[in-house]
């Protein structure tokens, strides 16, 4: 199947106290193979609710999400959990990489939460390394690498269990200009090999590598740019 994702008039409304927020206006798009989606948008206007959406991680206040064609709206957190170790892999901004393990431990991590045995999820963890380039790094701890080496890594440890769903949210925000285009090469090559990619950011130097982009404003997600003079 080509979609791997989709949310269908999902919306999503925070309460706090007595205040209702809405992130997220009712919404519709599909996730495919082989597509590098960019979600992009300023600060507040609800592109990670959108990519918590997809990930599994909040449930949609009206509408539905499915992955790989389940519905996940009502499922327990356990089954929850299930889909996102199988079908998702996560990228964020800040790395997430458990300090004292080293880049090799890193990587294999998620494979020995699904009981992959050591020795292959050491061989597994390699090829995942050595497909972003950090094969000679890889006995490293996270703070002997720079910004860029730690997010390929991360990504690594994202795609180390072949998930159909890449999600990450602003990955390149906290690296320099040369490393971004680094991590969105990568991205962009992971695309290319059957998954579906979605890159959430408010740098709009990322068009260049996008297939297609979502332009969220203020709660409203729309393949169509805004008026607004901050989406050109
Ligand atoms: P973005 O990722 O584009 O910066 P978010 O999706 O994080 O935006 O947030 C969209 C809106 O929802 C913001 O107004 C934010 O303050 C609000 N929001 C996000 N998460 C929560 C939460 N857990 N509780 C209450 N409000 C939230
Ligand atoms: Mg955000």
């Amino acid at each position: 199947m080509n979609i791997v994702a989709s949310v269908k008039n999902a919306s999503k409304q925070y309460k706090t106290g007595d205040m209702l927020i809405t992130a997220l206006q009712p919404t519709s798009f599909d996730f495919r193979r082989n597509e590098l989606t960019l979600i992009i948008g300023p600060s507040g206007s609800g592109k990670t609710t959108l990519l918590s959406l997809l990930g599994c991680v909040i449930f949609p206040t009206d509408g539905e999400v499915f992955i790989g064609g389940e519905l996940i709206n009502g499922l327990s957190q356990k089954k929850l959990a299930d889909i996102r170790l199988n079908n998702i892999g996560f990228v964020f901004q800040s790395f997430n990489l458990l300090a004292p393990l080293n880049g090799l431990e890193n990587v294999m991590h998620p494979l020995l939460l699904m009981g992959i045995s050591k020795s292959e999820a050491k061989q597994r963890a390699e090829e995942a390394l050595i497909k972003v380039g950090m094969q000679d790094r890889m006995k490293n701890l996270p703070k002997m690498l720079s910004g860029g080496q730690q997010q390929r890594v991360a990504i690594a440890r994202a795609l180390v269990t072949d998930p159909s769903l890449m999600l990450c949210d602003e990955p390149t925000a906290a690296l320099d200009t040369k490393s971004v285009s680094v991590v969105m090469e990568e991205l962009k090559m992971l695309s290319t090999t059957g998954k579906s990619v979605a890159v959430v950011t408010h740098d709009l130097r990322l068009k260049q590598f996008a297939d297609r982009i979502i332009y969220v404003n203020d709660g409203v997600a729309s393949e169509t740019p805004p008026e607004d003079e901050n989406f050109h």
